[in-house]
């Protein structure tokens, strides 16, 4: 192993990538080192390579970003045991304290004190990756690594999925971007009725409807409630997964729910966005902001689903080398691709 690697940095307070020749990290006794294969590019990565105000306010210049990962383990900290060199892994990107009450009682994805692998601490956007054992995520045979490298945007999916029971139920998703697609195809796999997905961008709707058996409905053009009425709905639907971040969304979500419903928020509002709260208490609904992935219940849960036949590889609609990174990210910027793969191999 020589001792400089490739990484992608952000190297300049502007908009952009860069890749530069960083040092391999070194590791401390309860870390792992990880020669990285295969990273997806997040959302994230998409404010980040802008620099946009959250960026700005949140990312250090000269950070290596990333924090979609799959790779294999090339080091081992001292008091790291139950670990293999070889073993292929993927990880969780939020480095948690544990001083924490959450922490303290196991509900680690709740620390507040957690930090960011890609965005407050160096990322997986490079060849070789440091990462608390703690962390690691082992990957079974059964999961390759392109899969192992969309697990983390996996996990959001799942979480919020798995927030509310959805067997027998009538699940709406707004927002067609992968999360949505995917969480679309979780609900599917976990038994839902009806999984209509809402977005006014036809190729990401085309894209849901490839991924799994969703209704998919272009808001700018189709009336939800003859969807709901062509499907038998009496009601309205159960449960609603807010992907998009669109105030319009969520009201439509909202109107569309059945008394009782619940919600999941995923999706980020730009700012304060006005919300008709009397509605929403008339008709009783439960919503839940959702964050990052339980740690590790979501893992756990995601990687048995895809050993049990979950299937959203269709999601990942573009795979290149690093080294055209540029038009990764561009395409990801025009809103019309689903999850893109890096290889760094
Ligand atoms: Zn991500």
């Amino acid at each position: 192993m020589t001792n400089m690697m490739k990484a992608l940095v952000k190297a300049k307070p502007e908009p952009g990538l860069w890749m530069e020749n960083r040092p391999v990290p070194e590791i401390g006794p309860d870390d792992v080192l990880i020669r990285i294969k295969k990273t997806g590019i997040c959302g994230t990565d998409i404010h980040i390579w802008n620099w946009d105000a959250w960026a700005e306010r949140t990312v250090p210049v000269g950070l290596i970003t990333g924090h979609e990962f799959a790779g294999e383990i090339v080091e081992l900290g001292r008091n790291v045991t139950d670990l293999k060199i070889g073993q292929r892994c993927s990880g969780e990107g939020h480095l948690i304290g544990k001083h924490s009450r959450q922490s303290r009682s196991g509900k680690f994805h709740l620390d507040p004190e957690t930090r960011g692998v890609g965005v407050n601490e160096p990322g997986a956007f490079a060849q070789y990756l440091r990462l608390p054992a703690f962390n690691v995520v082992p990957l079974p045979d059964a999961i390759d690594d392109e899969i192992g490298a969309i697990l983390d945007p996996l996990g959001n999916a799942v979480h919020t999925a798995l927030s509310f029971d959805l067997i027998g139920e009538d699940v709406l998703i707004t927002g067609a971007g992968p999360i949505g697609i995917m969480a679309a195809a979780v609900a599917r796999h976990v038994g839902a009725r009806h999984v209509v997905i809402t977005d006014v961008n036809p190729d990401r709707l085309a894209l849901a409807a490839k991924v799994a058996d969703v209704v998919p409905v272009n808001v700018a053009q189709e009336d939800l409630k003859a969807v709901m009425a062509k499907l038998g709905m009496v009601q309205g639907f159960d449960v609603g997964m807010e992907m998009s971040g669109n105030q319009a969304a969520l009201d439509q979500m909202v109107e569309a729910l059945v008394m009782g419903g619940r919600i999941a928020l995923l999706g980020i509002p730009p700012g304060k966005s006005p919300v008709d709260w009397s509605r929403i208490v008339f008709k009783a609904i439960t919503i839940k902001g959702v964050y990052g992935r339980e740690i590790f219940e979501t893992w756990y849960k995601m990687i048995a689903m895809l050993e049990n036949g979950l299937d959203i590889r269709a999601v990942i609609t573009h795979r290149m080398k690093v080294d055209d990174f540029r038009e990764g990210f561009e395409t990801m910027r025009s809103g019309k691709s689903g999850k893109i793969v890096l290889d760094w191999t």
